[in-house]
């Protein structure tokens, strides 16, 4: 179930399911093509949760998300049929895109098998610069003005002070006192110097504390591993955690800092925030301890409900499961939410995919986490 055939005459990678995200990449590469999804979780997830949740990553703000790259697939149906839709064309207007009904469908509507994927041509040179902040807030006012100038980075990851502190070893001098933020931004491209030129315009645009630019591959390599190896860290911790995945319009971003602070601090429960910041997608991380449990639910539910009215979403690229199904109604009042469940019950008539998932099954209010089985019993790791 993991087979991966690389087609460079039509840029395209047939795969099944099982095949691992990063090599699928790592294939593609070899050919001169990127597949761009990129979860941090690319070396363990694979293309048929990716198609599943509808993955994004540190990629997505230039290049998309799964959804942008599947242009056919394979799925198995409740009723055991084969299903086959799309192929390798770019392009396809006939008819519904029914591709498009099973990614993000979190294995409700039918089983993956197979999946043609959308390669493009992997931009050879790229430049990284980490640049800090005196505050979230600050960093965040800069991430919306960069992108009202025009600017389309290949990757703008945020992470604030706590998430700073808890990674800290993996960073370079430049994180002095008094930090409160940093972003991560890349820029590739055909030539170096032309990525070099933009990520210069880029900073100058963000401005901020202190910029340091990778001056090696080496140096690159480290930056990305302390953003990546945040949620190893979280996980491994000592703390329970609960890592929310909101996306809110790009001008709301700032507000919904905001937001994230006076709740932190009013509540006392601690949020370390990354996020992917280019696409308004931010991970709040709520750290608490066993006494702190019914605050950290209130927070949660805060969390997406001041999403929601923002004008944005409870989930980005993680998919709503069992643990936000709850909160779907908030999102999607009326039609959309009946609409939905019309689709699952044609399609899966005796409720035998994935049941229990998306769907709410209680209130959308602060007890939803004491809703999850086991809660309130030992350390809890959830989300992410
Ligand atoms: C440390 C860490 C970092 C992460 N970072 C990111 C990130 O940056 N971006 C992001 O988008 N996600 C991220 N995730 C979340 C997760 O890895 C992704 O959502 C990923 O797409 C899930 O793929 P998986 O193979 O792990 O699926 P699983 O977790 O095994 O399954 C996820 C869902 O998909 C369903 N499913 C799996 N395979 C199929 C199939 N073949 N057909 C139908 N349904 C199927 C499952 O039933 C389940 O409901 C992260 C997770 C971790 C642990």
């Amino acid at each position: 179930m993991s087979r991966i055939e690389i087609d460079p005459h039509d840029a395209c990678a047939r795969v099944e399911a099982g095949a691992i995200t990063g090599s699928v990449q790592e294939a593609a590469a070899r050919h001169g093509l990127m597949y761009p999804p990129d979860p941090a979780s690319l070396y363990m997830s694979t293309i048929g949760g990716n198609i599943a949740c509808n993955a994004g990553g540190i990629s997505c703000l230039k290049y998309g998300v799964t959804a942008d790259y599947i242009l056919g697939l394979t799925v198995v149906r409740a009723d055991g049929s084969i299903l086959k839709l799309g192929g390798a064309t770019r392009k396809r207007a006939s008819g519904y895109r029914l591709t498009h009904l099973f990614i993000g469908s979190e294995g409700t509507l039918g089983i993956v098998t197979e999946a043609t994927l959308k390669l493009i041509p992997l931009p050879p040179h790229r430049a990284t610069a980490f640049i800090t902040f005196p505050s979230v807030e600050s960093a965040a006012d800069a991430v919306a003005n960069l992108m009202a100038a025009g600017h389309l980075p290949c990757a703008l990851e945020l992470m604030d002070e706590g998430a700073l502190r808890l990674v800290r070893h993996l960073l370079p001098a430049v994180l002095q006192p008094g930090v409160g933020a940093a972003l991560l931004v890349e820029q590739d491209g055909p030539l170096a110097e032309v990525a070099e030129e933009e990520l210069f315009g880029i900073i100058q645009v963000l401005g901020g504390l202190e910029n340091r630019i990778a001056q090696s591959r080496a140096e690159r390599d480290r930056l990305w591993e302390a953003r990546r190896s945040f949620g190893k860290v979280v996980m491994e911790g000592r703390r329970n955690y609960f890592s929310e995945d909101i996306a809110v319009p790009l001008s709301r971003i700032p507000e919904m800092v905001r937001r994230l602070r006076q709740l932190s601090d009013s509540t006392g429960v601690e949020i370390a925030l990354v996020g992917h910041a280019g696409d308004g997608n931010l991970h709040p991380n709520i750290l608490f301890g066993d006494d702190q449990r019914n605050r950290a639910g209130q927070v949660a539910a805060q969390i997406l409900r001041d999403a929601v009215e923002l004008g944005g979403t409870i989930s980005a690229e993680h998919g709503l499961g069992a643990l936000k199904r709850d909160f779907a109604s908030t999102e999607h009042p009326g039609a959309a939410l009946e609409l939905m469940k019309g689709i699952k019950d044609l399609l899966d008539p005796n409720g035998i995919l994935n049941p229990g998932k998306i769907f709410p099954t209680g209130p959308a209010d602060d007890e939803f986490l004491s809703r999850q089985p086991g809660w309130g019993q030992g350390h809890h790791e959830l989300g992410l």
